[in-house]
């Protein structure tokens, strides 16, 4: 099947070799900016639930030039066009998990880690009364196996 992308598409996926998250993002209606691609990439390859800044920190450490002011609007973008989601586990501050399946988090009070409860079915949740459900967040709160 032969599709076609704008000029600007193929000009990035040949000079960065970025398809399949590019693709991903166009599917979704986000044209795919560098920037927009290095964060989805970074969400996708580090699945631990990173804060903004965390998603910022480390892009600039792998020598992406980018602000953290950018980062934060990607992040927003991202979100609004369902390939993110953003979990308020913590008070403080947001973050951020490019597994849009639902799932179930487990935060570790010790070390702060939040690990993808996986094994099992997300038990599905039948509101009486006409409510609709957007999303469903379910956090755990506990000792992770290495903490115990
Ligand atoms: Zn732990
Ligand atoms: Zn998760």
């Amino acid at each position: 099947m032969l599709t076609f992308y704008p000029f600007w598409f193929r000009k990035l996926s040949m000079s960065t070799m970025k398809y399949s998250e590019s693709e991903i993002l166009l599917q979704h209606g986000v044209r795919p900016l560098l920037h927009r691609v290095e964060v989805y990439r970074y969400l996708l390859e580090n699945r631990v639930h990173p804060t903004a800044d965390d998603i910022y920190t480390a892009l600039t450490r792998e020598g992406v030039s980018i602000a953290r002011s950018t980062v934060y609007n990607i992040l927003t973008l991202l979100v609004e066009n369902n390939l993110v989601q953003a979990l308020s586990i913590e008070e403080k501050e947001l973050r951020y998990d490019a597994c849009m399946t639902p799932h179930i988090h487990f935060k570790c009070n010790q070390c702060g880690e939040i690990y993808d409860i996986n094994e099992g079915l997300f038990p599905s949740i039948d509101l009486k009364g006409g409510f609709q459900i957007d999303s469903v967040e379910v956090t755990i709160k506990g000792t992770c196996p290495h903490c115990l």
